[in-house]
């Protein structure tokens, strides 16, 4: 009865599909790769004895080339930025890149999730910097790992609740 639409985006290899397969399936797979073409997987979970459903979109390469569509965020009720804590492009990206794609192409009162994926690695982005950053930007912010599940449930369950604030005041 709660659905909400969430977009995953970020550079190639910082582990969406990853991220995404962890909280739909509690799986990880070293050699997971998607298909051509926009994907999409649900998960339900329940939210103060709600049923709320995501309907999360994962992108099939078309980052790597930056060529995502508009009609990849149209009608998205919350964005996934993910970087990778090991690659301080992948961050620096999300500042160069994504949030402008954000602005141009989601609607303005979308809600945003920062996650630093690969929490399991050694990190070259630090904490407080992201943290600091997110802030900034009014975003969630959780550093993850899709390979440990750490904090993965813990990130999406953050912005669905978000959701489920927003829609229920209005
Ligand atoms: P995408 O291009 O953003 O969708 O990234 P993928 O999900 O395909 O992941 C890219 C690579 O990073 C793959 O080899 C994954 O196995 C690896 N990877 C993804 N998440 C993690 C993680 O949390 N920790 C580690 N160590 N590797 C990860
Ligand atoms: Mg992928």
């Amino acid at each position: 009865d709660h659905l909400f639409k969430l977009v995953i985006i970020g550079n190639s290899g910082v582990g969406k599909s990853s991220l995404l397969l962890r909280f739909s399936d509690d799986q990880f797979n070293e050699s997971y790769l998607t298909t051509i073409g926009v994907d999409f997987r649900f998960r339900t979970l329940p939210i103060d004895q709600k049923q709320v459903k995501l309907q999360i979109w994962d992108t099939a390469g078309q980052e790597r080339f930056r060529t995502i569509t508009s009609a990849y965020y149209k009608g998205a009720d919350g964005i996934v930025m993910v970087y990778d804590v090991t690659s301080e492009n992948s961050f620096q990206d999300i500042d160069k890149f994504w949030i402008s794609e954000v602005e141009s192409y989601a609607e303005k009162n979308v809600e945003l999730l920062l996650i630093g994926n690969k929490s399991d690695l050694d990190k070259q982005v630090s904490t407080q910097t992201a943290q600091e950053y997110a802030k900034s930007k009014n975003m969630e912010f959780f550093e993850c790992s899709a390979k440990t599940a750490d904090s993965v449930q813990q990130a999406f369950l953050t912005l669905a609740r978000k959701l489920m604030n927003k829609k229920e005041q209005l």
